[in-house]
């Protein structure tokens, strides 16, 4: 076991604390603030320390979706994603991630997404994922949602159920209403969010079956999630609203320039857009649907090109916040953070003494990151791999 001390650099938590030195070891922060070199030395343990002087400091990224053994197929079998490298997720800066299965539950399982998850852990990533598909009746792992939340230490909620889009099951708001009901008691019981994570597609109804079921039952509007906002402006403006009834929304980083729908807006665009039109962004994370593929589909429903999304796009979506939308640091660092573990009940996505030690070093000047630790692992050192994942 060794203490790491990174000396005198931008300490984000998300929130700017200014210029700290920043202690922890295994799995823990010990302390943040002026730190004595001599005093920790005492503790027996060997000690590295690293110039964060010219750096900034910033919890591990959370993804709330991340597709760990691929999806899609929506081409046929031949256009089934590849299953996401635990490199891919560590060069990013990515600790946190929640994986979803997607279109396919035929050929794809929640059992082979568990296994991904576990090999994840390995490594040093905290690895959840959600029971369930796009489809109702949902897949389960134990054959009962409200079992697989219980008692299955990764699962933590149910997604990505799939509304407004015709490849969904056309779920009706009394099934939905049920699925959250079930999941949000299975939080309860088990200190998990419960969180019922949607897939909201290119449909016109948008997000009336989520209003549907917030007005007809009570279940509360933020045991849902719903994704792919930024997916068009109108969707984008229905999701705004859904944030000012107290609600909470996420957007999508992977995008394709050569295939981005006229009307798809970037996901550091939708933040800044947010932003102006005064929604508390604090209610926004931002997902990298990571190996999920990018399907689009022409106006008669046909495929017409199909490209694979990556957990490296939060990444670049900071850098746009930060360098072309001028998003405020903490804020923008929030919705990759903070945010999204508050919403999935995490106990990440912040700096403080006792948190896990999940952080990153970026370049101060262009947020290359130098440096990734995750469960106080030190898995990206100076910008290259401190590890020899199996079979990359
Ligand atoms: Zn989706």
């Amino acid at each position: 076991m060794t203490i790491y001390i990174i000396k005198d650099a931008c300490v984000y938590s998300p929130d700017s604390l200014g210029k700290q030195d920043i202690a922890f070891t295994q799995n823990k922060i010990l302390h943040i603030g002026n730190i004595n070199e001599t005093a920790l030395s005492d503790a027996n343990l060997p000690l590295e320390v690293i110039d964060g002087g010219s750096s900034i400091v910033t919890p591990g990224f959370v993804d709330p979706l991340v597709h760990i053994t691929g999806g899609g197929g929506e081409g046929g079998f031949h256009t089934r994603t590849p299953q996401m490298q635990v490199s891919d997720a560590v060069k990013h800066g990515v600790t946190t991630l929640v994986a979803a299965l997607g279109t396919d539950a035929i050929t794809r399982s929640l059992e082979d997404v568990i296994a991904k998850a576990k090999s994840l852990k390995y490594y040093g990533l905290s690895s959840y994922i959600y029971s369930g598909n796009y489809h109702v009746p949902i897949k389960t792992i134990t054959g009962d949602l409200t079992k697989d939340i219980m008692m299955i230490e990764e699962v933590i909620g149910v997604g990505e159920v799939a509304i407004a889009d015709h490849r969904g099951s056309q779920v009706s708001c009394h099934e939905l209403s049920r699925i959250a009901s079930q999941a949000r008691v299975a939080g309860m019981l088990s200190n998990k969010s419960g969180i019922v994570f949607i897939h909201v597609g290119s449909g016109k109804d948008k997000l009336d079956k989520l209003h549907e079921v917030i007005n007809s039952s009570s279940i509360p509007i933020t045991q849902f999630l719903p994704t792919h906002i930024n997916r068009n402006q109108s969707l984008l403006k229905a999701g705004f609203e859904w944030v000012k009834k107290g609600g909470y929304i996420d957007f999508t980083a992977s995008a394709n320039d050569s295939f981005i729908d006229p009307d798809e807006i970037d996901a550091a665009e939708a933040v800044a857009k947010a932003l102006d039109a005064g929604i508390d962004v604090n209610r926004i994370s931002i997902s990298s649907d990571g190996n999920a593929s990018l399907p689009v589909f022409d106006k008669a429903g046909e495929l017409i090109g199909l490209e694979v999304g990556s957990v490296s796009s939060l990444q670049h979506t900071l850098t746009k916040m930060i360098s072309k939308f001028h998003i405020p640091m903490e804020l923008a660092l929030g919705c990759i953070t903070s945010n999204p573990a508050s919403m999935l009940k995490l106990t990440k996505g912040r700096l403080s003494a006792d948190a896990d030690a999940d952080l990153l070093v970026m370049d101060e000047s262009n947020f290359q990151i130098k440096h990734v630790f995750a469960s106080g692992k030190h898995l990206l050192n100076n910008g290259r791999l401190n590890f020899q994942p199996n079979f990359e």
